[in-house]
Formats: structure tokens, sequence, C-alpha cells
């Protein structure tokens, strides 16, 4: 065999045969140890340049293992002292040197300590003099580089190196192109490149120019290689450039040096060339780093609307909020550099980065055992909790028969004040309305008005249609038809013969296709929404209603080098300036934009309830950057989006970006796709939400985000959401939003319309749980079936079901949980015999929307008073939390009365995971994951709590119970499961978390989901329910047929595993694939642990970011923490 003749020439006829190499070398015999053992006890050279060609026979050949047994024997250490060793004694046998050398090489592939171990032997110095001296011997010079290499990787080792003078010596190899040792030009950069890791190093470097040096030498390798035969010997040039511009002095070398255009021109002329992918992904990354930071086009980060608090906090980011002084620019830093990162870290990084120890522990999880056992006492005295027996009145209703015989109707109060007398309010859109009506009348919109009633909108002078005759035809019919379903409401006068050529549009019938929709009573039920901004119009989807598509949408699939386009079109901003047009065309900051003029931009809205868009900014002819609102009383939280578009082009592509997103990762990065709404389709019998938007994807940009708006981080930026969208009608006017809105009139509506559908079997009772901080009502619904008769028994049997609690929308962004209680409430309210069995079998108590405030102003995570309501429940405030206060009354008022729910359940939705799952509590659970000694493991733990999400994995096609997790963190101590778990004592205390983007598993793996998919899962919630009464009533549970009881033992059989390791998996990291252009951001700022986002740690690690090449392979790592969830 080839190689046995090679490795004996290379060893000098020293080679032995096969048989004997294995012998020596093989475990058992201790071969190895004789060899080092011989090795260390010889003091003749010629003998030691035997053994040591014998060795490096043996490694050649023997491959890994037999390495990784020489380095198990201490052979490493061996090496390295026979190194130090014999340089005492200069000048050193070049063949011993080349041995060692090409050993340590070999030995430095399967040693991960050999940097260190080099070091602490005083090796690092005598290899780097061999390199010195030995720069024309390329036999020596190759293999010492080479291993110089190896310690380069270490990161104190770089420093130390940097110091004798490495760099220098680095840049004497590195000559100007040559197609001569290319091999040992290779080692050179890439030994280079690691030592570039160090700031110190790259500071030195940047002192020296050394950074015009190598984009020189870039240059000519472009120019020269032209045959692509070195590929790789341009992209180490690539990746010392790249360490370099890690530090803030490398990125202005950079610049000054031109490099902007160099890296931009030499990557337009790779891109026809897919092999020289690795080259243009470094560049872009590398021109993404020194892109200059701009400041957001903002005057300041806090919300445009402000809604004053009676009762600030005394801490936390509202106080904060609070107490910044005036003047200060909350929008950029003075120095947005985060200069902590270029700190050379001496102690740390001690071995490679793949050195594999146990995986990192979250130390999110709650390791205190006693604040996972339930607390004991009732920590309210019943006297307080009194008041509360109003909203369980169904306990103590006696049901006489003419109640018995008509339900009692309960009708909301929001919903039967004055306000029925009112006209009808017209909803408006810009295109639809002369000027002079696009404004609120005369209102400031930063100015609130708390204590008034809600704006008169029926005193807005409506014109009828557009001032003019310029304005194209359908935009008159859409004012119009809106005006003639004014009119059939009564409420406007005024001519109605205008427009007469055209045809007359008819409001499409959503009543008829869409059973709970009323677009006259869904106006009727805006009126008595109060919006902070007093909003005076209407979203046409939310009028018009949305009707679920029965086709599938697909998860999109991500195109290669997406990015990469956007990016250069980015960096093109730069490149070519006198392309950008910078033309703001709508600002909720400044009344008096957008200015009308008939120009070919694009005109926005987001005047209308649910809205979010603050700003929109005509950066080229047909590409727009947006940028969202912060929460009411915040300053950040930007995600959910709710705009109007109109004035386009059809046919023609726009893209839009979303400036000032937040988080590090997007589902718009895995398939999904924005939402739009054609008004004209919707007209022409098509009133949906449709997925739409390609080259999709989601970024880390160049605005600087302040420290104030990311929790004291400095050097922070923000992310683009961008998409490109091709309208297909003129004239239309088109509804953007991040998910399906549901907004709190409608919420209203659909609440009317279920009350409708009472019967005579269906108790059904709305009552106000309390008025919110923007004085509108939250809805508390009371849903089970009336008693068979008044007489004592079927009363008691009432009297004696389990109470179900079940919220949602405590998350206005997730407007997904919505769907999910409309899917539940529709099922409860059905006449089918499951449905009555359910009702008969539970009282339903329901808070389906607990933060109103929120989903009417657009918030994506906040209420009013600025915070997030679901890290409220351990302590809420009746004034500032006052939903949450009084859904943990009612919950302490079961737990006072021995009525403890059976399950609660808050629905939420997840922005960056797909399927439908569910997190619980469990004791077990939690203490298995922080492998605190078995010894708790003692503790006693009924596994009820796996039955519901169980039964959905068999019953939901979107929900997988493999995402599910029971683990309790720390950061969700305040989250309505978890107290609720703890403090009411529910055992089956769940958050459903549904996905904003799709399913990647079941019946709908590969499609986004939709309304009617959400609205399933609501539906089947509720028949999980059922079911899991067979299991909670043990009498039932031996009526029931076999089929039932086979599922019992296949759901309790946990029960008799009594080592279950990790019943579910406790995800730490993103569940989605890598792609092809990931694109490393880490050195850039430090932009991992935002304190002030912190809540789910779960999807946090530590960045270990591959460089462009390997991301391939590489696993996607998501490293900010996600507000999201739960
Ligand atoms: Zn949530």
């Amino acid at each position: 065999m080839d190689y046995k003749s090679h490795a004996r020439r290379k060893t000098g006829g020293l080679g032995l045969p096969e048989k004997t190499r294995k012998e020596v070398a093989s475990k058992s015999s201790g071969g190895m140890e004789i060899i080092l053992s011989s090795l260390e006890n010889t003091q003749d050279l010629q003998t030691t340049l035997n053994i040591l060609a014998i060795l490096n026979e043996l490694l050649t050949v023997g491959g890994g293992c037999r390495t990784g047994v020489f380095v198990s024997k201490g052979g490493t250490a061996l090496l390295l002292q026979l190194l130090v060793g014999s340089s005492k004694d200069p000048p050193a046998n070049e063949e011993l040197m080349l041995h060692i050398h090409s050993l340590l090489v070999k030995v430095g592939l399967k040693d991960r300590k050999l940097g260190v171990k080099a070091r602490l032997n005083g090796a690092l110095n005598v290899t780097l003099n061999l390199v010195k001296y030995n720069l024309q011997n390329h036999k020596l010079l190759l293999p010492c580089l080479q291993v110089l290499r190896v310690y380069s990787s270490n990161l104190v080792n770089a420093v130390s190196l940097g110091k004798s003078g490495t760099l220098e010596i680095m840049f004497e190899i590195i000559g100007p192109f040559s197609k001569k040792s290319t091999t040992l030009l290779k080692v050179a950069l890439d030994t280079l490149a690691s030592l570039l890791k160090s700031g110190m190093n790259a500071r030195r470097a940047v002192d020296r120019g050394y950074l015009p040096t190598l984009l020189t030498i870039y240059q000519d390798w472009h120019r020269n290689d032209t045959r692509h035969r070195h590929v790789v010997i341009r992209k180490s040039i690539l990746g010392c450039i790249k360490n370099l511009t890690n530090i803030k002095l490398g990125r202005k070398a950079f610049i000054d040096a031109n490099g902007m255009r160099i890296l931009y021109n030499t990557s337009t002329e790779c891109l026809p060339v897919r092999t020289l992918d690795p080259l243009v992904n470094t560049s872009s990354l590398i021109m993404r780093k020194c892109f200059p930071k701009n400041r957001l086009p903002l005057p300041t980060i806090k919300s445009v609307f402000h809604h004053p608090l009676l009762h600030i906090p005394a801490s936390g980011p509202v106080a904060k909020l609070y107490n910044q002084p005036p003047g200060v620019d909350d929008v950029v830093d003075e120095s947005d550099e985060n200069e902590a990162t270029e700190v050379d870290t001496e102690n740390d990084t001690e071995y490679d980065e793949d050195e594999t120890g146990p995986k990192t522990q979250n130390d999110d999880i709650e390791t205190d055992i006693n604040k996972l056992r339930p607390i004991q006492m009732n920590t309210r005295p019943f006297d307080e909790l009194r008041a509360y027996e109003y909203f369980f009145r169904e306990f103590s209703e006696n049901f006489e028969d003419d109640d018995f015989e008509s339900p009692r109707s309960v009708i909301p109060p929001s919903s039967v004040n004055s306000e029925l007398h009112r006209p009808i309010i017209i909803p408006t859109t810009p295109s639809s309305l002369g000027p002079q009506n696009r404004r609120p009348p005369q209102e400031d919109l930063l100015t609130p008005k708390p204590d008034e009633s809600p704006l008169e909108l029926d005193s807005i002078s409506i014109s009828k249609r557009p001032e003019g005759t310029s304005d194209p035809d359908l935009v008159c019919s859409l004012g119009r038809l809106v005006l003639d379903a004014g009119v059939n409401g009564g409420s406007v006068d005024g001519p109605q013969d205008e427009g007469g050529e055209q045809a007359v549009l008819e409001v499409p019938d959503t009543a008829a296709l869409l059973p709970l929709h009323d677009p006259d009573l869904y106006l009727e039920m805006v009126k008595s929404t109060r919006s902070v901004p007093a909003y005076t119009e209407v979203g046409y989807p939310d009028y018009f209603g949305h009707v679920a598509l029965n086709l599938r949408e697909p998860i999109l699939e991500r195109v290669y080098g997406v990015q990469r386009t956007k990016i250069f079109q980015d960096i093109e901003r730069l490149i070519h300036p006198s392309d950008i047009l910078d033309k703001v065309v709508y600002d909720l900051d400044n009344q008096s934009c957008p200015v009308t003029d008939n120009g070919e931009s694009l005109k926005f809205n987001s005047k209308f309830e649910s809205g979010n868009l603050r700003k929109a900014i005509q950066v080229r002819k047909f590409e727009y950057d947006l940028i969202l609102n912060s929460d009411i009383n915040s300053n950040h939280y930007h995600q959910w989006f709710y705009f109007e578009v109109g004035n386009m082009r059809p046919g023609v592509r726009y893209r839009f970006n979303i400036i000032n997103c937040e988080k590090s990762n997007s589902q718009f990065n895995y398939g999904m796709q924005v939402l739009m709404y054609s008004v004209q389709d919707a007209i022409n019998g098509s009133p949906h939400w449709v997925r739409t938007g390609s080259d999709i994807c989601y970024y880390k940009n160049h605005f600087s985000r302040s420290s104030i708006a990311a929790g004291g981080q400095k050097g922070k930026s923000y992310f683009t959401l961008t998409f490109t969208v091709t309208f297909q009608h003129k004239d239309d006017v088109c509804y953007f939003a991040y998910h399906y809105p549901y907004t709190y009139s409608m919420l209203k509506m659909h609440l009317q319309k279920l009350s409708a559908l009472r019967t005579a079997q269906i108790y059904y009772r709305q009552d106000d749980l309390c008025e919110t901080l923007g004085g509108n009502s939250c809805p508390l619904l009371t849903i089970t079936a009336m008693p068979g008769s008044s007489s004592n028994d079927p009363i008691s049997q009432f009297r004696s079901r389990p109470v179900v609690f079940l919220s949602a929308r405590v998350h206005p962004g997730e407007t997904n949980s919505s769907w999910v209680m409309k899917g539940t409430l529709e099922y409860l309210m059905s006449c089918s015999p499951q449905a009555q069995s359910l009702r008969e079998s539970y009282i339903f108590k329901i808070i389906p929307m607990l933060n109103p405030d929120g989903v009417i102003n657009g918030n994506h995570r906040c209420s009013l008073s600025g915070e997030d309501l679901n890290r409220q429940w351990q302590n809420p405030n009746a004034e500032l939390h006052p939903t949450i206060y009084h859904a943990k009354s009612l919950l302490q008022y079961l737990r006072a009365t021995g009525r403890t729910p059976l399950v609660f359940c808050d629905y939420h939705g997840h922005s960056r995971k797909k399927n439908v799952f569910m997190y619980g509590c469990s004791i077990k659970e939690t203490v298995w994951q922080t492998n605190v000694n078995t010894s708790t493991c003692d503790l006693h733990e009924d596994l009820g709590y796996r039955t519901l999400p169980k039964l959905l994995s068999q019953m939901a096609p979107a929900f997988s119970l493999s995402s599910c997790s029971f683990v309790v963190e720390r950061s969700k101590e305040a989250t309505a499961r978890v107290v609720v778990w703890r403090e009411i004592g529910v055992q089956r205390s769940y958050t459903m978390e549904s996905t904003l983007c799709g399913c990647d598993q079941g019946k709908y793996k590969g499609l986004q989901i939709g309304t009617s998919e959400l609205e399933e899962m609501g539906a089947q919630f509720c028949l999980a329910l059922l079911r899991l009464k067979r299991f909670t009533s043990p009498l039932e549970l031996h009526n029931h047929n076999s089929h039932l009881l086979d599922m019992e033992t296949d759901l309790i059989e946990t029960r008799s595993i009594p080592n279950i390791t990790s019943p579910t998996t406790y995800v730490l990291e993103e569940d989605e694939p890598a792609f092809l252009e990931e694109v490393d951001y880490s050195a850039e700022s430090n932009d991992e642990i935002d304190p002030d986002l912190e809540h789910d740690l779960q999807d946090n690690h530590a960045p270990q970011t591959p460089i462009l090449t390997q991301s391939s392979a590489a696993k996607t790592h998501l490293t900010e923490i996600e507000p999201d969830s739960f």
C-alpha cells in the first residue's frame, strides 16, 4: 500500500512492518508507554531521533486513535520538555526540531490543551525563535509555523506571542501575491488571524498600519488569482481583516483605508462565481460590521403616545423612564461602541472554544426547593375576598323556574350604555377622505385625556368622497362604500347619489361568511373603546372581518443569498448616497406629516385600534424604512405592527424594512411571512388576511440602540425585518400586520354574538371584572350548563362542578392567543353533545383579554403602565395592574372557598418556535434538571400535570408534546402559571404557547398557521378537557370502555417508571436548523444578554460563532433573551 512505502521513505528506512507497529502501539501491550519511557530516559541524540522518527511514523499512519493514546500517556508534555531542554543548548539540532514540531502538529489535532501546556512549559518562544531564524528554511519553517498556529488559538498565548513580536514576523512571511509557498502563506495567515482575535494584538496591528496592507494584499490576490485556485488564501486574508475590525480602531482604519468600497467592489466581482461565496459572505460581514452606526431618525424612543400614571412604580424600567432628565438624548449614546468587549480576557478562554465540557447549566432553573413547594398559607384574609362572591353568583343561584326556562340575560354594561343612541361611526382611511379629515379633530395625539369619555366620533365631519376629481375611481368607491355601510346603519346624512357612473360596490357579506362578525356591530363596539391616541378611524380588516383562507400557506423556503443581497443593498446606501431619497412620508411625531402630495410615495396610516407604525421614510423609489412605536410608558418592545398602505403602483416590487426590531432572531428567518389584507380583494368577496412577502429576512442593522433602550448595555444595534411585496391592484388600500389582528372591539363584538348563541341548556354570563387604566372594561365570562332542573340534586351537581380557569392575551402582540381563545369560546357555546357534556362537567371562568389597553393601543408586550403584566402575578398592584390583581383575587377566592380550579391555562403566542405547546410546573422535573443529588427525588409529586398536554398531543394536530416543558425557572416566578401553581395550588397550571409561524410536525407540517388552525386548537383544548375528566373522576373511569382505559394506562405509565431521566426535553436552544447565511455579529457588540429583556432565558446560551463557511454545519445560535413567551 502506498502510505506504507511513503511512511518508510519519510522515516529514513526505519519503517517497521505494520504488524510490529500494531503491537508496539496497541493500548493493551503498553507499547506506547515503552516508547515514551525510552524517549524520556535516553540521553543519546541519535536514539532520541530514532524514537521520534518511529513516533512520527506511528502517528502518521495510525491516525487519531494512536495520537490519542500518545496524548493520554503524557506524550505532549514529554515532547515539550524535550523541545525546551534542547533549546537551552544552541544551536538546536535541526532534525530534532523538525521531528518534535512534526509530532506537535499531529498532537495539536488531538490535544486541545497543547497551547496551554506549551505556555506552561515555556515552549512558546522556542518555537517562535525557530520561526524567526528560519524564515528561508521552509522545511523547518512549515512545521514550526503550524505549531505556532495551534499555540495562537489560545487567547492568552496570542497575547503573549503578540508581545514577542509574532505579528511582525507573520507580516514578513505574508508578502505580495506569489504562487510559491502557498501552504506556508496559508498557515501564516491563519496564525495571524488567530493572533488578531486578541484586542491588544489588533490594536498593535492597526498602529503599525497593517490594515491597509492587508487590504492591498487582498486586492492583489483578487486581481491575480484569476482562476480562483487560491480561494482559501483569499479567505484567510479576509479572516485577518475580520478580526482586526472587531475593535473600534480597526473599523476606523478600515473606513479610512476605503475598505468599504474595496470590499464592495471585489465582492460585486465575485458574485457571479458561486464558489467565491465564502469571500462574498465574509466581505459582507466585515462591511456590515464597519458600516458607520446611524441614529434612529426619531426625537425620542419613548412612545409617541403618553399616558400619565397616577402611581409611578418606585423602581424598574418605568421609574427610570420617568426619572430620565429632560433633554437627555435617549436615541443614541455619546459613545456607541462597546469597548468592554475589546478588553483582553487574560484568564478565560484557556482552551479552544470547542473544548467540550459539560453543557453550561442554565442558571435560570429554580434550585431553591422551597420556592418549588406550594405556599400553604392563605395570604389574604377572607373578608377581603368576600367582594368577589359577586363574580361567582352561579354558586348561590337557586335557578327558580323562570330563570331556569330563560337563562338570565346578563348584558355587559359596556354594551348597554347610552352609546347605543349615538350615530354609527364611519371607518375612514386616508385615501377615502379629504385631507382635512385625516387628522383627529384638533386633538393632540400626545395629550392624554384619561378622564374624558371616549371621543365623540360622530362629531367628525366626514366627507363622503375625496375632494377634487383627480382621485382614482376605486378610492371613491371605497369612500362611498363605507358610507353606504354607515347609511345602512342610519347615521350619516348627506347626499347619496354621487359617483353614479361607477359600478356600485357592495360591502362583502361578511356577516354571512362569518357567523360571529357584523360590521355594524363592530362599529358599535368601537365607540365605547377608549384609546390613548383617541382614535377616530377603524381599520378596514377589522370592519369587514377576516375569513380564514382555505388554501394552504406553506412555510416559505429560505432562498440562499437573500440576506446578502439585502445587506449589499443597504451598503449601497453608503456607496451611492445620491440614490437615497430619505423622504419622510409618515410621522406620528410630526403632526404636519404626511404631507399630501400626489407624488409617487406610498401613503401610510396606523391611526386605528391596535395600529402600530410610528414613521415611514422613503429611502429609494420603491423602498421604505419603517419605524415601530414603543409600548406606552416604555421605550422599547417593538415587534407588533399593523398599518395601512395606499397609493401603490401594481406590479412593482416594494421593499419594506422595519428597522427598529429588537430580538436577535425571528421566525421571519425560518419561513414566516407577514400578513396582508387587500381592501379591494375584500370588496371583491375575499376578505382575507394572506401570508405575503418575498425576500424576507431578519438581520442586525446599522442603527444603534442606546443603552437607555437596551437595559444599560452600550453598543447594541437594532435589527431589520425586510420583506418585498408586489401589489396586485391599482389604488388599493392594503394592511400589513405582524400576525392576524384581533382588536378589543372585535372581542366585544364576538362576545355579543356568542351571548346570542345561548340556549336553554347553556349558562352564560358576562361580567366586567374591572376597569383598566385606560378606562376599558375587562370582560369575565362564566360558561357552564344550566342545572338539569331546579330540584336539589341537579343544583348540587351544578355547584360541585370543578372550575376551569382560562385567560388569554396578556401580551397584546400575541394575537394568535385571541384566535385560540375564540375557538375555545365558540366550542363552549356550541350545541354539540360533547360541548354540552363539557359544560355539564365544568364551570368555565374565562378572561379572554387580560390586557385590553395594550391591545387597543398597539402595544406589543405591556399594559399602559409600561410593564409586562405577566410578570406581576406575585404582587399585583390594584391600581397599576387591575386586571391581574382582580384575576388573582378570583383565584384566591376560589381557593379560599375550597374550589381551587382543576385546570388553569393562560393562552400565549410564541414568536420563535413552531407548533403549539405547553409550559407547566413540576417540582421533580425542575429538580432533575438541576442535577441536584437524588435525595430530593423522594419528593412526592402527582404526574397528573402531564395528562392534559399528552391528551392534546394525541388530539390537536398543531400540538407538539416534545416542545413542552415543566421546568420552573426563576425568571418566570411572577408569571400566571407559576403563581397559580404555587400560591393557588393548581397542579395543572399552564401556559399554552401557539406559534406565530407554523408547524414542523403533524398534519400541518410545513404550513404556516392560520386562524382556522388556531381556532381549531382552542376547540381541541376543550375536547381534551372533556377527556381529562375521565382521568380526574375515578368513578367514571370504571364505567368507560377499554379504549379509554388503555389510554389511561398509556398516560399513566410514566408513573411506573421510577427514573424518568428527562421526560421532556428542556430545550436550551432554538429548535431551528441552521441556514447557510448565518452572520456573525458577536464581535460587533456584546449583544447577547439584555437584562431588561431577561424573560426568556430558556433560549439563551453563550455565543459560539463559527465563521461563515462553516455555518451550514454550525448550529444556529440564538442568543438573545426573548421577552416573547409565557
Ligand atoms: Zn406571551
